[in-house]
């Protein structure tokens, strides 16, 4: 069972295009030189930046009467000529496991006259963490066989404030702002931790790397102490190998890294994550074993999908681990998660068993993810925009 929120469909009539910038997303430099723009001098511009920031990402503000440390007629100023951009809440669904998902509408900020786009974000809480799933791209130019982004053509690129806003509004709804309010069922803060979201992984959808300038500057801002402020080795980015990119995403952003795996032939690659074709194992792995900062404190997370009777023969799990050695590397061995019209199926509980218990041997700890959010259809490669949405009874399907 799922509470499905219908929060917001008719109550916000399309924005109007009225010109103003928002100020989400600029980095602080960005933001000096946007305020200089209006006719800021050096020294106020610099100090207004760090204001906003601190608004903004700090303190979640989204109106600039807020900002009670800016004169009057300042905050009229900035009011008039930008704006706080934040995505709409198409729905919230909360899963009978705690996970969340918002359905989240922007409008593209270049063209406001085109039609908005959706994506999805989930929010899955455990003991220890909470970790917000966020979407880099409006479905994925990629399509992986067995992953139902990758069925959806790339719509777009999602800007850094839209990435960005997905953890904003995501924060708000969970209460995490100072003086926020945390939704009635309570419990979402982990122990020792001040916030619900600890954690944040691209992993929603679309390939992160191929929107590289907005994911970095996004989680530039979410690592960034007078941004976000969540450790880098708290937030992921998933990739399914776009190896010229990987060395520039360690060295520039410096987040911890995860590559999709799923296989360990090319042959069999090719076919799960075409893009094989272009950047094969070899290369992809000769990647990882130079990513800066690796190390045995920086692992990499290798994902490596459980389909039955594909890729998840002994042979296959001595091979990963015959693959990995040398690299100082964590396996998550994720169960898959069906769709709608998809030929594979998952991996029976005993294989995936006998799989981890080869990796297990090998010295690599509890890799088995849980799938989480399965009756809100938010697990791992689930999310697709509402635009090719799923019917209700696809659905009921699924989750019975
Ligand atoms: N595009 C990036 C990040 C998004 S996908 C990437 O491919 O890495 C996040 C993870 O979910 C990837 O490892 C992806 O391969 C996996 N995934 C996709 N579809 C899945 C499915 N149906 N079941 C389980 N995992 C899936
Ligand atoms: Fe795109 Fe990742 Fe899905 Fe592949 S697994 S189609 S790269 S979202």
């Amino acid at each position: 069972m799922s509470i499905a929120l219908d929060l917001d469909h008719h109550a916000h009539p399309a924005r109007r295009a009225d010109g103003r910038t928002s100020l989400v997303g600029l980095m602080k430099p960005e933001l000096r030189e946007t305020l200089r723009a209006i006719g800021l001098d050096e020294r106020e511009a610099k100090m207004r930046a760090t204001q906003l920031w601190n608004w903004i990402y700090h303190n979640g503000v989204t109106d600039f009467e807020r900002m009670s440390n800016i004169q009057k007629g300042f905050r009229q100023t900035l009011a008039e000529t930008f704006k706080l951009d934040r995505p709409e809440i198409v729905t919230e669904q909360v899963s009978n496991d705690g996970t969340r998902k918002w359905l989240f509408r922007f409008r593209d900020p270049l063209n406001p006259g085109l039609p908005p786009v959706e994506v999805e974000t989930v929010y899955i809480p455990e003991s220890d963490r909470g970790t917000l799933c966020v979407s880099s791209q409006v479905g994925c130019t990629l399509n992986c066989s067995f992953c139902h982004t990758g069925t959806q053509k790339l719509v777009r690129n999602l800007t850094a404030g839209e990435i960005l806003g997905q953890i904003l509004m995501a924060r708000e709804r969970l209460g995490d702002f100072p003086g926020g309010q945390r939704p009635d069922d309570g419990g979402l803060v982990p122990s020792g931790e001040t916030r619900a979201v600890t954690n944040i992984v691209m992993m929603g959808m679309g390939e992160p790397l191929y929107n590289y300038e907005s994911v970095k500057q996004a989680l530039l801002i979410a690592s960034d102490e007078a941004g976000i402020s969540l450790s880098k080795r708290r937030i992921t980015l998933s990739t399914s190998g776009i190896v010229p990119q990987i060395e520039p995403a360690g060295r520039e952003i410096g987040v911890m890294l995860a590559i999709s795996l799923h296989a360990v032939r090319d042959d069999l690659r090719d076919i799960l994550v075409p893009i094989n074709k272009k950047w094969p194992l070899k290369d992809l792995l000769e990647a990882c074993r130079t990513y800066p900062g690796l190390s045995n404190a920086r692992r990499i997370t290798f994902e490596y999908v459980m389909l039955r009777d594909i890729n998840d023969s002994d042979a296959d799990a001595r091979e990963l681990v015959r693959l990995l050695a040398g690299i100082p590397a964590k396996i998550n061995l994720i169960p898959f998660n069906p769709w709608p019209g998809t030929n594979y199926e998952c991996s029976t509980s005993a294989r995936i068993e006998q799989f981890a218990d080869i990796v297990n041997r090998a010295g690599y700890a509890s890799p088995v993810r849980t799938p989480r959010g399965r009756d809100i259809f938010a697990a791992c490669g689930q999310l697709k925009s509402a635009s090719e949405r799923l019917s209700k009874k696809d659905r009921d399907a699924l989750t019975a």
